[in-house]
Parts: C-alpha cells; sequence; structure tokens
C-alpha cells in the first residue's frame, strides 16, 4: 500500500538529567493500521507517548519548530487537551479512571468539548440539554459496546483491572479520535478478558482508526500488528512489517530475548 503517515515526527529529543530517554530522528505511523512499539524496559516507548500527546515536552525538537505533524497539522508546544482535540488521543499504563467517580462519569469526562462549545451552549440552555443527552447516549453505547454497561452506577475503583483498561479505552473513545495509543493494554489483565481486548483493538482498526500500541508480550504484537517499531535506548533501531521483524534473529537475540 501506498504509504500515508498520519503522524510523522522529526529530531525529538528528551533528556531527564544525564539520561537521554527519547532520541527519535525520524517516525511515521501509517494511517489505518496497528503498528506495535516495542523494546525493552526504560526504552523510551512510555516518555515517546508522552511527548506525542503533549503530557512531557521534548528538551528538543524539531527543525525550525518543525517536529511532529499529526494528520495535517503541527503539534510542537501544543498542549495536551488542545492534541486531543486533533484527534489523537492515548491510554496510560497504569490506568487514570478517577475511582471516586461512577463508570459513567469517567465517561462523560471523556467527552471533549470545542473551545467554547461549553459556554455558548451554556447561554442557550435548550442546546445544552441536547448536547448532553447526545453525550450520555454516546457513552451508554461505548459502555455496551465494552461491556461495562452493567457496571455504569460502579465506583470506577471496583473494576478489576481488566475492566479498567476497557473503561479507559472506551472513554478514550469518547471524543472520536482518529487515531489513539495504547501504552501496555494487556498488562496486568486476565486470560479471559485478554481475548476480548484484542478482538477491542482491531475493531477500531476495522473502523478506520490508527491504533499505536506498546506491548511487551510477542505473542499478542505477532497476533495482531501490522508494522513494528522496535526501540532501544531511545532510538528507533528496527521496523518493519510484523512478520519480517518478530522473525529478524538480529531484532529476537538484540532486543526482544528468548519469545
Ligand atoms: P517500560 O517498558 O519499562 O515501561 P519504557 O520503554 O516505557 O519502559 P520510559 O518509561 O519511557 O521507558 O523510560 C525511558 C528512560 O527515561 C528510562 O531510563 C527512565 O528511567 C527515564 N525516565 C522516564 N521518565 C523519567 C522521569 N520523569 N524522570 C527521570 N527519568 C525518567
Amino acid at each position: 500500500a501506498k504509504p500515508d503517515p498520519i503522524l510523522r515526527v522529526d529530531k525529538i529529543v528528551r533528556q531527564f538529567g544525564g539520561i537521554t530517554a527519547v532520541d527519535v530522528e525520524h517516525l511515521e505511523v501509517q494511517r489505518g493500521i496497528i503498528t506495535a512499539l516495542i523494546g525493552p524496559n526504560g526504552a523510551g516507548k512510555t516518555t515517546f507517548f508522552n511527548l506525542m500527546t503533549g503530557f512531557d515536552q521534548p528538551t528538543s525538537a524539531g527543525k525550525g519548530g518543525a517536529a511532529w505533524n499529526f494528520n495535517g497539522k503541527q503539534l510542537t508546544r501544543t498542549g495536551a487537551a488542545a492534541i486531543a482535540r486533533t484527534g489523537m488521543v492515548r491510554t496510560f499504563q497504569l490506568t487514570k479512571a478517577l475511582s471516586r467517580m461512577t463508570v459513567l462519569e469517567n465517561m462523560m469526562l471523556g467527552a471533549s468539548n470545542q473551545p467554547g462549545e461549553r459556554l455558548a451552549l451554556s447561554l442557550f440552555p435548550p442546546a445544552w440539554r441536547k448536547r448532553e443527552a447526545e453525550v450520555h447516549a454516546k457513552a451508554l453505547d461505548l459502555l455496551a459496546r465494552f461491556k461495562l454497561d452493567t457496571k455504569k452506577d460502579d465506583y470506577a475503583g471496583s473494576l478489576s483491572g481488566g475492566q479498567r483498561k476497557l473503561l479507559e479505552m472506551a472513554r478514550a473513545l469518547m471524543s472520536d479520535p482518529t487515531m489513539i495509543m495504547l501504552d501496555e493494554p494487556m498488562a496486568g489483565v486476565n486470560p479471559a478478558l485478554t481475548q476480548s481486548l484484542l478482538g477491542h483493538i482491531q475493531s477500531l482498526r476495522d473502523d478506520g482508526m490508527t491504533v499505536l500500541f506498546v506491548e511487551h508480550d510477542m505473542h499478542v504484537v505477532r497476533h495482531i500488528s501490522e508494522w513494528v517499531v522496535v526501540m532501544a535506548e531511545g532510538r528507533i533501531v528496527a521496523e518493519g512489517p510484523s512478520d519480517t521483524v518478530m522473525s529478524d534473529p538480529a531484532v529476537i537475540d538484540a532486543y526482544l530475548g528468548a519469545h
């Protein structure tokens, strides 16, 4: 297929004191496929996600301020909320569900409003009520899709680890993203839910979404990703079609260990 990058990254560096956590020279993520980002502990994968989604700022980035471009927009020096509004959302390795709020309340928080929308709507209560009703209906739809509808009034804190991962994914979808970045979506999930999570990730792709995910389980990577990017010591050290990368002895020896 013709390359069609939705995300393009150039010369992004993030240092913590003397440690270079991320030093990415160039990376493209192709639209509409599932890409896995793999690499040993401390390779910089989470830091890379943080940088892309505005949760952390690079030490240096790009040339002339052009460091990363998402879906035609330059995102350098764009805040996390504004980045989410461009259609790129992420989940966290440690889930961020607010445990003292209900599942449904967590979902309502995921709905993104355009700047000023809330104010504009509040000046006209019927429009605000309509918008709220739409958001509510959407939240219930998504909860049903992720089989969390029966839990909607439970505190998020009462969910199992796997259910929290599902909630986080569902919540991320509230803003109708075009790309979703999942940080170890399978970690801490019991085997029964693993299959269903994998199915959900594939169905996001089938719906036309671009998926980039960090994963340590090589069976999972092999099973659902079309493209694999290998990171080590902050750099992209290999990438290619999943089958090729996952059967490359050099990659296996150097970066994955015995799998
Ligand atoms: P894992 O697979 O274990 O989650 P990772 O590939 O996501 O690892 P990062 O968490 O991005 O790796 O860490 C990359 C490097 O940056 C590590 O050496 C880490 O110790 C360092 N690092 C990350 N965040 C910080 C921070 N806030 N302060 C200092 N050092 C940090």
